[in-house]
């Protein structure tokens, strides 16, 4: 699916693409068409999902086009629970929002009070603002809801953890009945779910968790290895256990062709599917997956993503993905319909950073296995100089590893 498809006004689809996003991202996909309806909606969904932009985005759309707030009202307020959270999704609402004539501003505590109030005065299209800061604007007679379209509450299960409850039904009570309100939690606790009662009218409910509940079924192994040694791991276990067919993922296009052709020297039936190739190439490599005759599928998270593949005994990650979601959807391939699946992922550890993010996204560790003969060499981390002993240290690399080895042959 494209942005397009979700019908987003040429201006958004204009600064969606010069910002490089490519494809709506899947809470995208089902938010922004539900609030562009103006339906309410609840959704499921933690940070780095692109929950931001399937809110600010649909609400740019609406707001777009009308007539501009009168002094002290506000058409669309977003509250989040911390100034920090408040001042990103503002910086999100303002990137978007470039090429529009709306007036946007945030209001948290912290900060001297005054050129908020003024801000306000002149009346805003979006007000995005944390819960206490927006009370104490109120009581100052600042801010007039009466005019008010659109709700947000982003990160409810933050604001219900920081008892920010109070603050909420106070703002609720002083707004119109007659609004759209758009509630965001990572979670679907009781409590969130008696606070969408209160507040929203017949909601849309997308829950992304569903897509991590089927991962559950999934036996998720990770094994260590250096980096230059993926392939050859790879290979080895292709050829040592008895899978019937593997998916496997590779970061970039080249890596996936040079891994192909490995595999083909070795004699194992592979394709590759990527961005770079026909689509001709790209269905034929898919058709001799679908019928066997490929035993091996090698693709990108982009190309790989919508492709349609039933029941795969085991998917192989060679590299990490960037986006801890990716990792859901490609490991999604394997263990469908309560069969049980297999995802390994191929780690070096240029690749903690990735790893600690997919582990916090799934909210558990991976268990590391070495592969006897495959172990990744240990890195200790080794001062460049004596003086950056205690300063930056930096891991081991290969040259000076090879350096060492050398002075240790010598010695003996
Ligand atoms: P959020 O979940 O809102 O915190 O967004 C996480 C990150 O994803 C932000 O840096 C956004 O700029 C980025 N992002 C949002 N939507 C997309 C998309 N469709 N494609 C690529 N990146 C995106």
């Amino acid at each position: 699916m494209s942005f397009s498809a979700l019908g987003l006004c040429t201006k958004l689809l204009n600064t969606v693409a010069e910002k490089g996003y490519t494809k709506p991202s899947p809470i995208q996909q089902e938010a922004i068409p539900a609030v562009l309806s103006r339906r309410d909606v609840i959704a499921i969904a933690q940070t780095g999902t692109g929950k931001t932009a399937s809110f600010s985005l649909p609400i740019l759309h609406l707001l777009e086009d009308k007539p501009h707030p009168e002094a002290n009202n506000v058409r669309a307020l977003i509250i989040a629970p911390t100034r920090e959270l408040a001042a990103q999704v503002a910086a999100n609402v303002d990137t978007y929002s470039q090429s529009m004539n709306l007036r946007t501003t945030a209001v948290f505590g912290g900060v001297r009070i005054e050129p908020q109030k003024f801000e306000l005065e002149q009346g805003v299209d979006i007000l995005i603002a944390t819960p206490g800061r927006l009370v104490d604007l109120y009581k100052q007679g600042v801010i007039n809801f009466e005019h008010l379209e659109i709700l947000v509450l982003d990160e409810a299960d933050r604001m219900l953890d920081l008892g920010f409850i109070e603050h909420i039904h106070h703002i609720q009570s002083l707004l119109p009945e007659k609004r759209q309100t758009l509630l965001f939690s990572a979670t679907f606790t009781k409590e969130i779910k008696a606070l969408a009662t209160t507040m929203l009218n017949n909601p849309v409910t997308i829950e992304l968790a569903k897509a991590q509940d089927h991962i559950e079924s999934i036996t998720q192994v990770l094994h260590p290895v250096d980096k230059e040694r993926k392939n050859a791991l790879l290979l080895h276990l292709i050829k040592n256990n008895d899978w019937s067919q593997i998916l496997v993922f590779t970061r970039t296009k080249r890596g996936a062709d040079s891994l192909r052709n490995e595999l083909e020297q070795a004699g194992i039936a592979a394709e590759s599917i990527h961005a770079n190739r026909t689509q001709q190439a790209r269905t034929q490599a898919l058709d001799g997956f679908k019928s066997g005759r490929i035993k091996v599928l090698i693709g990108t998270d982009l190309a790989a993503r919508g492709i349609d593949i039933e029941q795969l005994p085991c998917v192989i990650n060679v590299d990490l993905p960037y986006v801890p979601e990716d990792y859901i959807h490609r490991i999604g391939r394997t263990g469908r319909a309560s069969a049980k699946g297999l995802a390994i992922s191929l780690f070096s550890d240029d690749e903690s950073k990735q790893l600690r993010a997919i582990e916090r996204f799934i909210g558990r560790q991976f268990k590391k296995v070495f592969v006897p003969g495959f172990a990744s060499t240990p890195r200790p981390p080794v001062a460049k100089a004596e003086e950056d002993l205690y300063g930056n240290f930096e891991a081991d690399d290969k040259s000076k590893r090879k350096g060492k080895s050398k002075e240790r042959k010598k010695r003996r």
